[in-house]
């Protein structure tokens, strides 16, 4: 899906300009990085050792440790990954020698192609929600580095007053690449290079021709972590009294839904499921299958309290409630491209469910939530199945069809 007009993309430069000494002191991180690989999840990843070569990565966020079998992880510290049995939490050595599980979604491979760590790059953005970010930020010069809905290509939006307006307004440049031999990428035609960090370091310090120079790079990774696969590595069934229930946020066909924190540090959503009103072991079951699956656009469930009656289920926390409210909240300021965008974020956590021979059988907007950042997430996969409903004869057999 595109949600670009890239008819601003620019541009002609001056040929005539002398490629100035090149900057070395700029990375954030001390390494050379490339070209990374496109913005789909890749699918699992192999098991440990496969290549026999041990695996270096970089954390994109802080990481504390839970159990005593978790190793917290610092963002951009390296770490040796040991074993990758389990997708979502890998075993991985620190720099000290400390060995523990670490959640997956929380480092990037260490590796001359992967430009995933730059605090520049913005994975799965749109050119809307860069703009915003950018207007958000108001600075002259703050970029951020973006997939473009080309597929392959990365554009650079940056913000700035140049040109007299009060307000300011985003370019978008295409990172563009030479049809030679030796592919470079340039966004100024006369100035070329062997990696997109180099070509972003280089228009750090110079603007060459662009609107302005890149000044502030300005990033979600870091801001606020991604949820993990439960709390730690196979810990999926979690105690009730660590858990603090706080303000009702809504009820639903299984039972209540509260606000809470667990170990009073992490806001979760815990939904109290009505005695009766579906199977307990089949629920079991499904929670077990359900903690294996983990996107940024799917809600993601914790883990479960079974100790006493009534079971609770334990989830990300979905700061601006259910779809359906949210829009009819805002019912007629939701631009189209808003709308598009709320469309490709269903679209993905519905593609990963396929991916996974996973069916939801009750896709709507009351089954989809809204994060703080206006990310929707698809909610409720897997619950269709223990309702009332899965127990007409028959209807089972749609479960797992892939
Ligand atoms: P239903 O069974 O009708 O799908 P749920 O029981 O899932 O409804 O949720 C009922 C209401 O509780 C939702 O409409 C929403 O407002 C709120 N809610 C549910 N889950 C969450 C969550 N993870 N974060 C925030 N609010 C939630």
């Amino acid at each position: 899906m595109s949600l670009e007009d890239n008819s601003d993309l620019v541009e002609d430069y001056p040929l005539n300009e002398r490629q100035p000494s090149y900057p070395s002191n700029v990375y954030r991180l001390n390494r050379t990085v490339g070209v990374p690989s496109r913005r789909k999840p890749p699918p699992p990843p192999p098991a440990d050792g496969e290549d026999g070569g041990e695996v270096n990565v970089i954390a994109l966020y802080d990481f504390c440790a839970q159990e005593p079998s978790d190793l917290s992880v610092r963002r951009y510290e390296e770490y040796i990954i040991l074993q990758k049995h389990d997708p979502h939490w890998w075993k991985a050595r620190d720099k000290n020698g400390n060995e523990g599980f670490i959640p997956s979604n929380y480092v990037t491979e260490k590796k001359s192609n992967n430009i995933e760590a730059f605090e520049w790059y913005c994975k799965n953005i749109t050119r809307n929600k860069a703009e915003q970010l950018l207007r958000q930020e108001g600075k002259e010069g703050a970029f951020i580095v973006r997939d473009s809905s080309q597929q392959g290509v990365y554009t650079v939006s940056v913000f700035t007053k140049a040109g007299g307006d009060q307000n300011g307004s985003v370019r978008h440049y295409h990172i563009k690449q030479t049809q030679t031999s030796q592919r470079q990428y340039y966004v100024a035609e006369k100035h070329l290079f062997d990696t997109i960090p180099e070509l972003i370091e280089y228009h750090e310090h110079n603007a060459a021709g662009l609107i302005t120079r890149f000044r502030y790079p300005v990033g979600l990774t870091g801001k606020c972590s991604p949820a993990t696969a439960g709390f730690s590595y196979e810990k999926w069934e979690i105690n009730t009294s660590e858990l603090t229930f706080m303000k009702e946020l809504g009820s639903g066909q299984f039972g209540m839904v509260r606000l809470g924190k667990w170990r009073a540090m992490h806001k979760v959503a815990i939904k109290t499921v009505y005695e009766g009103s579906m199977s307990e072991e089949d629920f079991i079951e499904e929670a077990k299958v359900m903690m294996r699956l983990s996107h940024p656009n799917l809600v993601q469930l914790y883990g479960v309290c079974m100790q006493q009656r009534p079971i609770c289920i334990v989830t990300e926390f979905m700061e601006n409630g259910c779809l359906l409210n949210y829009q009819r909240q805002r019912q007629g300021r939701l631009s189209k491209d808003i709308l598009l965008g709320i469309c490709e974020d269903v679209c993905e956590g519905m593609a990963y469910l396929e991916m996974n021979h996973f069916i939801h059988r009750d896709l709507a907007a009351r089954n989809c939530l809204v994060s703080d950042k206006n990310v929707v997430k698809v909610s409720d996969f897997g619950m269709a199945s223990l309702g009332p409903l899965s127990f007409i004869p028959g209807l089972e057999m749609w479960k797992d069809a892939g």
